[in-house]
């Protein structure tokens, strides 16, 4: 049987434990049910809701059954906002901007330099909804984690073409090689 309240048990535990590692044995005991049940709940606070809860996988400093909320979670209302999409409509953003952050052009697969982890996309409005913008495709964009939560330094114009070669001529040419086998994926064959 499902137990309602052990999620909301496992969001305390770790809210009172944040920047503190915890191990599986505790979150067991705080969540208070069977073997999986709270391991499936702290992936559902991870996948669903955006907790930067870390593992061993994402740091090296953590023990195989040792966790870390590494921040405050992002806020509810966030959340709600990712879930009144349609999967139809984010797989379609997502594809538009070629699974990339449309402002430090990071993909996922990539380690983001600011925060040392794998680049997970997000989807962000142009026109802020505050602003009157909409839940629609021409509105929305991706976004990784860091730029979503506005912490890195790029700005929303698109660098030009101009400015693209000039930074690819002063490349090495290990980074020369790589942008054009990059290249390479986005042509037809
Ligand atoms: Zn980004």
């Amino acid at each position: 049987m499902r137990n309602p309240g052990s999620k909301e048990r496992l969001r305390q535990f770790l809210l009172s434990n944040i920047g503190q590692v915890v191990t599986s044995i505790q979150l067991r005991d705080a969540a208070g049910t069977g073997v999986s049940e709270w391991a499936r709940r702290v992936r559902e606070l991870r996948e669903d809701e955006g907790w930067p809860i870390l593992t061993n996988n994402d740091s090296a400093s953590l023990k195989p059954g040792q966790y870390l909320l590494s921040g405050p979670p992002p806020a509810r209302s966030a959340v709600a906002f990712a879930r009144s999409i349609s999967t139809k409509l984010r797989a379609e953003v997502l594809d538009r901007n070629g699974f990339t952050c449309q402002m430090c052009g990071l993909t996922p697969g990539d380690i983001d330099p600011t925060t040392g982890r794998k680049v997970r996309l997000h989807l962000g409005h142009v026109k802020d909804k505050s602003l009157g913008g909409k839940d629609e495709l021409s509105n929305l964009r991706a976004l990784c984690s860091t730029c979503n939560q506005g912490a890195k330094n790029a700005t929303g114009e698109k660098p030009g073409t101009i400015w693209l070669l000039s930074q690819i001529r002063r490349a090495g040419q290990d980074e020369q090689r790589a942008v054009f086998d990059w290249l390479r994926t986005k042509c037809d064959p």
